[in-house]
């Protein structure tokens, strides 16, 4: 299977953690859509997947800032130039706030059919910290508005480990949440990353941040929530009711091909991962004088494609065996020390066809990942 993404660089006003590529200069959108259906036209000519496309997804920045009109078009320019399969997946984010009912009606006769909502927190001053634009009762809003319209597949991301957040209101987003019964929840922990405000806070000693027990207990506490409430997670962050995983996440994890459209968007055709400009103004001079914005690509090596596989596969729902060994001609289950206290700690669990983690094993997944990777690239070489 194969996805498409579409990244729109452009927010109301930026978050103080976000480092994703976004402007506020909403000027430049309608540049912008026509600009990207020029890229989708020029690459459709030599760049298709090896197989139909199941999911088209909208991220960004905020999606749901361009008005309806700008994303049929941008929809009816895939229609027309690459074979997207009747049934295919297609997600909006949005922002809280920015959709109307008019809005949903005209996403739903476009054929959108998952929206992904940024709520984030139902905590006012959690919200105000991050530098939301919404408030809580603007998050409930669009939710149950989304639904009054018909949409039955609906994430909403939340986030944890909020340095002036604790346990108890964090329970209460997630009580909020599951009010709501959304058919997906990608929850993720807060991340500093550099060069954003709130990193600079940080360094400047400004905020605390949880240290790496709390954030630990944080995470165990939504992964037990969650579970108790019949959500199946099949990722480190991902969560969904049953039938609703996102088929274009699992495209990712395992391996499946996929197009990126618009600045600093990445693609993976073939043997190949590239990646286009970042900057909205590169891109729209490039496509303007009708060049491709690719910036850079790569061909990926053996090894590169078996880190991806092991990183990806084992944050998700495990590392398929019988694939594996197809690929990189050995099973991934190892007679060796390590693998025997993982499984005697509950850290991985082993099945016919599956290497896992355990929920103990989520919480230090990276740990795990760069020591299963050292025993992989032994093997490797042994093999040479
Ligand atoms: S709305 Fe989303 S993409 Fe935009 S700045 Fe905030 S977190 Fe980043």
């Amino acid at each position: 299977m194969s996805g498409i993404y579409i990244h729109i660089p452009f927010c109301e006003r930026k978050c103080n953690y976000c480092d994703f590529y976004s402007i506020e200069n909403k000027s430049l959108i309608p540049q912008f859509v026509d600009k990207l259906c020029r890229e989708i036209e020029l690459r459709s000519k030599n760049e298709a997947p090896n197989s139909s496309i199941q999911s088209i997804f909208f991220g960004g920045g905020t999606p749901s800032i361009l008005e309806t009109y700008h994303l049929e078009r941008i929809l009816n320019s895939l229609y027309r130039t690459y074979p997207i399969q009747n049934n295919t997946e297609i997600t909006v984010e949005c922002n809280p706030g920015t959709l109307s009912k008019k809005d949903m009606k005209a996403y739903q006769s476009m054929g959108i059919n998952r929206l992904s909502l940024g709520i984030q927190s139902f905590n006012d001053a959690e919200l105000k910290f991050l530098q939301r634009i919404h408030s809580s009762v603007e998050a409930v809003d669009s939710y149950l508005m989304a639904r009054d319209c018909g949409f039955d597949n609906i994430n909403i991301d939340l986030m944890f480990s909020l340095p002036i957040q604790d346990l108890k209101s964090w329970e209460f987003t997630l009580t909020k949440a599951l009010e709501l019964k959304p058919d997906h929840i990608s929850a993720y922990s807060l991340i500093y990353e550099p060069d954003t405000p709130l990193y600079r806070a940080l360094k400047d000693g400004k905020i605390v941040p949880h240290s790496v027990d709390s954030d630990s207990e944080f995470f165990l506490y939504t992964m037990n929530y969650l579970e108790d409430n019949h959500y199946i997670q099949y990722e480190v962050s991902n969560y969904s009711c049953h039938g609703k995983k996102c088929i274009h996440n699992l495209n990712y994890w395992y391996g499946g091909e996929y197009i990126g459209f618009g600045p600093s968007a990445h693609s993976y055709i073939g043997n190949k991962r590239s990646w286009n400009v970042r900057n909205i103004r590169n891109y729209i001079d490039l496509l303007t004088k009708k060049s491709l914005a690719t910036e850079g690509s790569e061909e990926l090596s053996f090894k590169d494609k078996l880190y991806e596989s092991v990183s990806l596969q084992l944050r998700a729902e495990g590392i398929l065996r019988e694939e594996f060994c197809r690929r990189f001609g050995f099973d991934p289950v190892l007679e060796d020390l390590f693998f025997d206290n993982l499984k005697e700690n509950n850290l991985i669990g082993v099945s016919s066809n599956k290497l896992f983690l355990t929920k103990k094993g989520y919480l230090i997944c990276d740990e795990i990942t760069v020591k299963l990777l050292e025993l992989y690239e032994i093997q490797i070489d042994c093999r040479k």
